[in-house]
């Protein structure tokens, strides 16, 4: 007499994955958004990105005095879309110029790729990204692991703050 069904105990129950914990771990609400590791613009870039104008000077057309943006093509010096969109209207006037760096929080944006690019990634923007961290903060940048992660970087208002 052969007890062969067994077929009671087969309701077993995975935990289901859920996608939602990504959200949690890149933060997709929370303000952070992921910077592009390439740029097909970098051919813009001034070729002496080892002399900018220091992290407080004004912006050159409407003298706001803080939190402006560096254009990495020519250095002019330009205030954000929040002020009085200088360097956005930069940028329209003149196509090329389009990668610029955040004097708020040396973020580099790309206005062609719509997006922040890794300054510490790209080889090209290294070295001003490391210049204007010595000017803003006198010491030189700290040294980040790299892992498997894709670069995090805080948007200080929200995403496209330019
Ligand atoms: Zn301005
Ligand atoms: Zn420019
Ligand atoms: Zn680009």
């Amino acid at each position: 007499m052969a007890n062969r069904a067994g077929a009671s105990s087969s309701s077993h129950q995975e935990p289901e994955f859920k996608d939602d914990d990504l959200d949690s771990i890149y933060g997709a609400e929370s303000g952070w958004v992921e910077a592009r590791t390439s740029c097909d613009h970098l051919a813009s870039l001034s070729s002496d990105l080892h002399h900018i104008p220091t992290p407080d000077t004004p912006c050159n057309r409407c003298q706001h005095p803080s939190e402006n943006w560096l254009c990495l093509s020519c250095k002019e010096v330009l205030c954000s879309r929040f002020v009085n969109k200088h360097m956005l209207q930069h940028y329209q006037q003149q196509m090329n110029h389009c990668i610029a760096l955040s004097y708020s929080d040396l973020s580099v944006w790309c206005f062609a790729c719509d997006s922040y690019l890794d300054a510490q990634v790209i080889a090209q923007l290294r070295p001003v990204h490391e210049t204007a961290y010595i000017l803003k903060f006198d010491e030189a940048p700290p040294v980040r692991a790299f892992g498997g992660l894709p670069k995090l970087i805080r948007g200080e208002r929200q995403h496209q703050e330019i």
